[in-house]
């Protein structure tokens, strides 16, 4: 505002101003103030135009005077507040900025400059007479301005002739000024708080808990979302601790759950049980995280919750469900390997002869009983594997074991089987360095149903290589590859799932149980492995699988 001081002009060399000057100035300076106070006095912008406006006349010594502010668009000038003057045409009168016509909002946005007409009925600008009307004959208007901005526009006007003086117009200019930065002050507090309102309303209405406490846990906002959760109506919980959601015992939770944020930052979707209003524990996904003031410092914290009770009594069900199957599956395998077992030894007997001698039907039945029943006790067992392995009740126990010469022991024992189908099996150079750190029975069980499978899906005068394929420091890979009749794209993975089996392949009907490789899957990761197939219809297929090739940690002995 220093641009529209009076310039102060020593009336002698010595720095001396006259007393005029000095008391044109102390009025000037009281004047600027006034407005000054008046304008910032408040933040509602219709009573900063009025008080301004009745201000500035007053000061002013005018009776006429009016306000324009821009619109929303930025294109017109529309009257905000008047004095003075009643004519309906000028109230309600647009003032284009961008239009062809001048006029005086125009003019002042363009140029910041004041515009001042001392006989409005002589200026051609004036031509729609609405200010006539109400008898005004000069006026002077200044850019209402923020930041070199222009917001709008003040117009002072007298009913008889005035020449304005420059001491006016610099105040005018001035009071200008003044209302401008009061309009942008109050106009971006009404953002603020519409923002405000808006993040209110957010988490006011979100179906999620969103609380907030201090550092000490003592509740600061509560939003819908709790009320519905826990019960209790904000008025209820404001301003008491967060432990009554806890019950007595857990409170120590609480101060764990502070230091863990203050440490690490935030907590996400950490599960916790909190106490309802009727005391009925609900089962909440928790995130917590700081609320920190403008300098960085913690002074508060942020809680979003959902509520999943249900979804843990889901899981929970199920987990009786899958437990009650197992047991279910674990009985009934026992159930009936028992009278398997004898039906196996008394057709074993009566094909030894102990039971007199048989013709050749009988051994023909017999023979037939006794593959059925090997593959049933076969059946039996893979379905008592699979579920030992899913209750958790198998352990492994590892140790070195020499992976390729394992394989090689495994071929062997399959070899007569192979042999029927005049099937080779190969297992080239087994390198005796490649060991693994496994449990020897489980990699036997996995070796076993990968190369007995290769048998049996491939046709007569086929070929099953096992292979290694990877040493390295840290895995070993192995792949069984065959000449069968490959696995198309979509089902390789489905293979591996309990019970799958791919019906049409060689159009044979499958002989087994659907479940060899699901154990074999659940074995090799038991171990921390991989197991995969890459396959080509009609060209055959290779599994692949991985195992650790040495020890997590190994313990060095100091020596002694
Ligand atoms: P099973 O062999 O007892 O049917 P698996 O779990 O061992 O059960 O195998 C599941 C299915 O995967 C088999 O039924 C078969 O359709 C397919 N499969 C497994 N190994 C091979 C293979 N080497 N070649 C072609 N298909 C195979």
């Amino acid at each position: 505002m220093s641009e529209a001081l009076p310039a102060l002009k020593p009336s002698s060399p010595a720095t001396h101003y006259s007393k005029d000057q000095l008391t044109a100035r102390s009025r000037y300076l009281t004047a600027l103030l006034t407005v000054a106070e008046v304008a910032t006095q408040s933040l509602d912008i219709e009573k900063i135009l009025n008080d301004t406006l009745d201000k500035t006349l007053e000061i002013l010594g005018f009776d006429v005077g009016f306000v324009r502010t821009l619109d929303r668009q930025n294109k017109n000038m529309l009257v905000r507040v008047a004095r003075g003057l009643r004519s309906p045409e000028f109230l309600a009168g647009v003032a284009p900025i961008g239009a062809e016509r001048r006029n005086v909002s125009r003019i002042v946005f363009e140029t910041k400059e004041p515009y001042i007409c001392i006989d409005i009925r002589k200026n051609p600008i004036y031509k729609n007479r609405s200010m006539e009307q109400d008898g005004v004959i000069s006026t002077a208007a200044a850019p209402v301005m923020s930041k070199n901005r222009v917001l709008g526009i003040m117009v002072v006007g007298s009913r008889r002739l005035h020449r304005f003086r420059k001491r006016e117009i610099k105040l005018l200019m001035a009071f200008g000024s003044q209302l401008g930065a009061a309009l942008e002050n109050a106009e971006l507090y009404q953002e603020v708080n519409k923002s405000k309102a808006y993040v209110e309303n957010l988490v006011e209405n979100a179906a999620d808990l969103i609380i907030s406490t201090d550092l000490n846990d003592r509740i600061l906002t509560w939003n819908r979302g709790a009320e519905v959760l826990f019960g209790y109506h904000k008025n209820e919980v404001v301003g008491k601790h967060l432990a009554i959601l806890l019950p007595s015992e857990r409170f120590h939770e609480l101060e764990e759950m502070r230091a863990k944020v203050q440490i690490s930052g935030a907590l996400r979707d950490i599960e916790v049980r909190s106490k309802r209003k009727d005391g009925v524990m609900i089962y909440l996904s928790l995130s917590v995280s700081p609320i920190r003031d403008l300098q960085g410092k913690i002074v508060g914290f942020l809680r979003i919750a959902k509520d999943i009770t249900e979804k843990k009594r889901y899981e929970r069900r199920l987990k009786e469900l899958d437990k009650l199957k197992s047991d279910f599956v674990s009985n009934v395998s026992h159930e009936l390997r028992t009278p398997l077992t004898s039906i196996k030894g008394s057709v074993e007997n009566m094909l030894d002869g102990l039971t007199g001698s048989l013709n050749e039907k009988q051994i023909r039945y017999l023979v037939r009983i006794k593959s059925n029943t090997d593959r049933l006790s076969r059946l039996i067992n893979d379905l008592l594997d699979l579920s030992r392995i899913e209750s958790g009740r198998v352990e492994v126990r590892p140790t070195r074991v020499p992976l390729t010469a394992l394989a090689e022991e495994v071929a062997e024992h399959l070899k007569p089987l192979a042999t029927e189908k005049l099937i080779r099996i190969e297992v080239p150079s087994p390198d005796p360095s490649a060991t693994v750190w496994a449990d020897r029975d489980k990699v036997t069980q996995v070796l076993v149903n990968l190369i007995g499978n290769a048998v049996k899906f491939t046709p007569q005068e086929g070929k099953v290589t096992v292979a290694l394929e990877k040493s390295d420091h840290d895995y070993v890979q192995i792949s069984v590859a065959d000449t069968g009749p490959g696995i198309l794209p979509e089902e390789t993975n489905k293979i591996f799932s309990k019970f799958y089996q791919v019906t049409n392949i060689a159009k044979q009907k499958p002989r087994g149980s659907g479940l060899g490789l699901a154990i074999s899957k659940a074995l090799v990761e038991m171990h921390g492995g991989k197991i995969w197939v890459e396959s080509e219809v009609g060209r055959g297929s290779t599994f692949y699988f991985t195992l650790p090739a040495q020890q997590p940690f190994k313990l060095e002995m100091p020596a002694s």
